[in-house]
């Protein structure tokens, strides 16, 4: 049963080049199964999250990552009436314009890309994948995916202004987005500050004595977990406390956008896009909650000196590996040089950088660079 403030399918702006109904399964539907059957959603299964392979195979990458985002964000859209279908879409492609090595590799290339005075930003690069680079119809470039997709592509992490960008100006930039796009920033959150503090551990990057003084909430779930299980060893205890983060999290965000929509009187979607703030929210003791942990977790383990030879790295490989571009260009794929005679050179490289995955990238920078 779909919430009056949900996105209902038969109400779709619909796709760019109209197409007959699929028989058994809708719009939003189709676009899940397009999304999961892109070349771009693959590639996620080889791009970093956090930790490289250098670390294990069983950590999170960015394919793993996104389909535990996908099912944090299905339970608390079916929980609020929400159309589970759209959220699950948003999950699965919130993360394909994601370039290689993760945050290090979207810093490098967006550095890179600012000498040449342009920028790079994934919300804007995933678009771009879904629109133009992914080649699957015989009649169209793209996926084709309805309004609705496209633009919680675009808005649900945050907020571009209609002047900067009038190329998005048909993603109503100046209306919030449906409450499907909205939660999905939330589950990312959440989703990522519970993963990072497990893998964390499990690395030995971070200890738990460390975790337990530097994150309360977590401190408090250990406490109670050693009391209910004395006997279990410490990965298990850990386990326990750091579900339970996650269902008070869930439980709360579900419950305070309940409240928040009640309180706000919204009934239609148009008054969701309408209102002046997101409705989609974490209350502000569980907020500042998260905030912390995920303030933990920058300073000891996304800024922590072990990671730093992986940072290293990807910036010495993605800016060697576009300045070589830049000043040979006919090195690039055919492809590639076709579409430089339309649109910027550094913009091509950068197309060409972002949907790598980590191997590619290193086998590229072997292969022009010469040296690892
Ligand atoms: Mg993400």
């Amino acid at each position: 049963m779909l919430a009056d403030y949900a996105v209902r399918v038969e109400q779709s702006r619909g796709r760019r080049y109209p197409e007959p109904q699929h028989p058994y399964r809708d719009d939003f539907q189709r676009d899940r199964d397009r999304v999961i059957h892109s070349r771009a959603f693959r590639r996620l299964e080889a791009k970093t999250q956090v930790f490289t392979r250098r670390y294990s195979d069983h950590f999170r990458n960015r394919l793993t990552h996104t389909i535990e985002v996908a099912q944090i964000a299905r339970t608390i859209a079916a929980q609020l009436g929400l159309n589970v279908d759209l959220v699950e879409a948003l999950a699965l492609v919130h993360d394909v314009g994601h370039p290689p090595f993760g945050h290090a590799g979207e810093k490098a290339l967006d550095a890179a890309m600012r000498e040449h005075g342009f920028f790079f930003d994934h919300n804007l690069h995933a678009l771009r994948i879904v629109e133009d680079f992914e080649l699957r119809y015989a009649a169209f470039r793209g996926l084709n995916l309805t309004f609705e997709v496209r633009e919680g592509i675009i808005k649900h992490s945050h907020d571009y202004a209609v002047d900067q960008f009038p190329e998005l100006a048909e993603y109503l930039l100046d209306l919030r987005p449906p409450l499907e796009a909205q939660l999905i920033d939330v589950a990312d959150e959440i989703a990522y500050s519970t993963a990072d503090l497990d893998d964390g551990y499990e690395s030995h990057l971070l200890t738990l004595e460390q975790i337990r003084s530097g994150v309360p909430i977590f401190d408090r779930f250990y406490s109670e977990a050693e009391s209910t299980y004395p006997e279990a060893i410490e990965k298990l205890k850990f386990n326990e406390a750091l579900k339970r983060i996650l269902n008070r999290w869930v439980g709360d965000l579900i419950e305070n956008t309940n409240e928040t929509i009640r309180q706000a009187a919204v009934n239609s979607i148009e008054e969701v896009r309408s209102y002046a703030d997101r409705l989609a929210t974490l209350s502000a003791p569980i907020e500042q909650e998260r905030r912390d942990a995920k303030d933990f977790l920058y300073k000891n383990l996304y800024f922590s000196a072990s990671l730093n030879p992986e940072k290293i790295d990807a910036e010495r490989v993605i800016s060697e590996l576009f300045h070589f571009w830049m000043a040979k260009p006919e090195n690039l794929p055919s492809s590639y040089r076709e579409k430089a005679a339309a649109e910027p050179l550094p913009r091509i490289i950068c197309d060409y950088i972002a949907g790598m995955t980590d191997n590619y990238i290193y086998e590229q920078h072997e292969k022009q660079c010469g040296r690892r």
